[in-house]
């Protein structure tokens, strides 16, 4: 069989197969162990460890099928060291006839089973309970090496699929692909030497070390499956920037301009990402650059800045948020900026669509520079006549198939437009170097001036009142304060209602205050109008769900109570903590919780107590999550890194990007010939 062909097997065993991902030969060669059974050893039946899987040989004293409780088929079997009773809840009467064969020829003719499974203390002493089994001779040599478990499905055993493994490693292509001396100076075995080794290790390989993945042959199987991520990434990269794109350049007038009118004069990490765009913009190929910027950290002017230079070079920009209250904020703040600079800065909500359409198509380039909305936005039926830049805010809000259309909207167009994707949701260095290895990426590591930090408080719910005074404290001084209502995940119904109850409540608790509500349910206009009103100072306690925890940005209100706050994600919390502390004044975040916590609920709580800096919060989110679901939507639906651990396996990251730009440079051929080793067809996913 040829690795790179189908799996040859009957239909009904290939649609099993595809479940679990494995389609071709090479699937099969890199569908590597979970886990090793040690079956090298027999334990004898009286000193096996209780709770530890151990493999016993003994020969079968008695059968039955008992009906009590349940009808189930016992056996009683035993060794030269004590007796043991198995018990199987489901089974064939062939498996009845088979065991009574081999009772009937322990005598004669020595048979016996050989058992694996754990022992547990049962009701008639010893058991095991569905033990795998095999009936063996008395002289059957026991296997030299140790027994590898396979994730598999429903359907598939073990043992099938073995018998597809064993022959495709012998068939498969496992030519070295990359420089082996280098290779050798890294610790990393050959490709084909790792994979016989993962799959049927020979006697004497240290058990620990291959169950616990750090044996060299572990090591060479990560790094080639970074080397994959890395590879098609940068690969990626590579290609867009063969493509054309719109030429922003201008004289920069627009955007100093703007910064003339500013209030403030930006920081320095303000300055150096503004450069690194404004002279990416200014190239032939599209930008695809994140900015990565804690809450506060003044995202938004450096967008506007750039979106100053698109329009000045005479392109449309787009500028996207994941909310509508978000979006309205934005073209708020981008109004009053730009709009008197003479640029027309429109508004695109789900229901203006149509019009403003019309708008966008019928006019003469030039009008309708800024187009800020949502998603709609690049939803099916907008065009734009001349789009040169698309903004896109709080990116890893946005889902992959949103990207996707972005992305293939970009492509249709012969000119892409460049893309600036802003995230407040730092994540660590090896998972930014790994899962955007395709962007370019720009970081504000540094706050405006002036800024108070955050008082954070931990306060059980049983001290509400005191909180209830503070807040009638905050905005006996002037300021405001926002009162985000618990999460409630299951039931978007019950949170709903618990904003209601929850907004009830407060407008009675503190009757002499305006107490404003802002949910997820209500009417866009009606959002819009609630927030205008806070925003205006008009609304002195603004009770909300989640719909605030992006972007939104009122200075004055400097405090911040989030109910059952042990119910929170961190970046979560981080993010809505991140809504007060925007002006000069002394602010504070009160994290209301209920007892008892759960051990990561207490462990969230105390890294948010402990930490203001985003990236440090971020660190410790991977730890406590895992990348998995920390990447979030980028990666939805898409395999992750299935053996590596990036937070482990930090230094082979490194390693791979180097070995990744080397071989796209020096020898595209193997590059491609180890895609489709790992990959085969399914790369698309992967850039997603
Ligand atoms: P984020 O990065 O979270 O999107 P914003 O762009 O909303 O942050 O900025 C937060 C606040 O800081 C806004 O009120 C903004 O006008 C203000 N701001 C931005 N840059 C500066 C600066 N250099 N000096 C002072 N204030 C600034
Ligand atoms: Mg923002």
């Amino acid at each position: 069989m040829a690795a790179a062909d189908e799996i040859r097997a009957p239909q009904a065993l290939q649609v099993k197969l595809r479940k679990l991902g494995l389609i071709r030969g090479d699937d099969l060669v890199l569908h590597l162990p979970l886990r090793y059974e040690d079956e090298t050893r027999v334990t004898p039946i009286a000193r096996a460890p209780a709770g530890v899987p151990v493999q016993v040989e003994a020969s079968v004293l008695d059968v039955s099928v008992q009906f009590r409780p349940r009808r189930q088929l016992v056996a009683r079997v035993a060794d030269a060291s004590g007796e043991l009773v198995l018990r199987f809840l489901n089974f064939y009467g062939s498996q009845t006839r088979q065991l009574e064969a081999a009772r009937d020829g322990a005598q004669s003719s020595g048979r016996r089973l050989r058992l694996f499974g754990e022992i547990r203390p049962g009701f008639l002493g010893a058991e095991m309970v569905h033990p795998r089994y095999r009936v063996v001779a008395a002289d059957e040599p026991l296997p030299t090496s140790l027994t590898p478990v396979y994730p598999t499905t429903a359907g598939i055993s073990q043992a099938a699929l073995r018998k597809l493994i064993l022959p495709a490693l012998a068939g498969a292509d496992l030519s070295e692909l990359l420089d082996s001396p280098w290779c050798q100076r890294q610790g990393l075995p050959t490709f084909a030497e790792a994979v016989h080794l993962l799959h049927a290790p020979p006697p004497g390989v240290p058990e620990g070390a291959l169950q616990l993945r750090s044996h060299p042959a572990w090591r060479r199987i990560k790094f080639d499956e970074v080397l994959t991520q890395q590879l098609s990434l940068r690969r990626a990269y590579r290609a867009r920037r063969l493509k054309g794109a719109p030429l922003l350049k201008g004289s920069g007038k627009l955007a100093r301009r703007l910064l003339a009118s500013l209030p403030f004069s930006l920081t320095d990490a303000q300055r150096r990402v503004h450069d690194e765009i404004a002279g990416e913009l200014s190239q032939h190929y599209p930008m695809q650059r994140l900015l990565q910027g804690d809450v506060g950290s003044g995202k938004t002017i450096v967008a506007a800045l750039a979106a100053c230079q698109a329009i000045e070079a005479g392109y449309q920009t787009a500028f996207m948020a994941p909310t509508e209250i978000l979006a309205e904020q934005h073209y708020l703040k981008l109004h009053a900026w730009l709009d008197p600079l003479g640029i027309e800065v429109v508004w695109l909500t789900g229901r203006q669509k149509r019009a403003l359409r019309q708008a966008m198509q019928g006019r003469a380039a030039g009008a309708a520079q800024l187009i800020v909305g949502t998603h709609a936005l690049i939803q099916d039926s907008v065009d734009f006549a001349r789009l040169g830049l698309v903004i896109i805010d709080e990116q890893h809000r946005f889902g992959v198939a949103q990207r996707l259309e972005l992305r293939k909207k970009g492509e249709k167009n012969s000119m892409p437009p460049h893309q600036l994707m802003m995230s407040a949701t730092p994540i660590p260095r090896t998972l930014a170097m790994s899962y955007y290895a395709d962007l370019d990426v720009s970081v504000l590591d540094e706050l405006p001036p002036g800024r108070q930090p955050i008082k954070t408080k931990l306060v059980t719910d049983s001290r509400r009142d005191e909180v209830i005074a503070r807040v009638r404290g905050v905005v006996g001084v002037g300021r405001q304060a926002y009162w985000v209502c618990p999460l409630i995940e299951e039931s978007e119904k019950l949170q709903l209602q618990t904003a209601l109850d929850t907004h009830a409540a407060l407008t009675e608790e503190l009757d002499d205050l305006r107490v404003g509500l802002v949910h997820g349910r209500l009417k866009s206009d009606e959002k819009v109008a609630t927030m205008a009103a806070f925003a205006a100072g008009k609304i002195d306690v603004l009770v909300a769900t989640t719909v605030i925890e992006v972007g939104v940005d009122v200075p004055n209100a400097s405090l911040m109570v989030i109910e059952h706050a042990e119910r929170f994600g961190l970046s979560q919390l981080h993010q809505l903590r991140g809504r007060v502390g925007r002006g000069a004044h002394e602010s504070a975040c009160v994290l209301l919780y209920q007892q008892p916590l759960s051990e990561t609920a207490r462990a969230r709580l105390k890294i948010i107590f402990e930490n203001d800096d985003g990236f440090e919060i971020a660190r410790h989110d991977l730890h406590l999550r895992g990348p998995g679901e920390f990447v979030g939507s980028r990666q939805s639906g898409v395999p992750l890194l299935r053996y590596a651990d990036l937070e482990v396996d930090t230094d082979l990251v490194e390693l791979a990007r180097e070995m990744a730009e080397r071989l796209l440079r020096d020898a595209p051929d193997l590059a491609q010939r180890h895609l489709q080793r790992w990959l085969g067809s399914r790369e698309e996913l992967l850039k997603a």
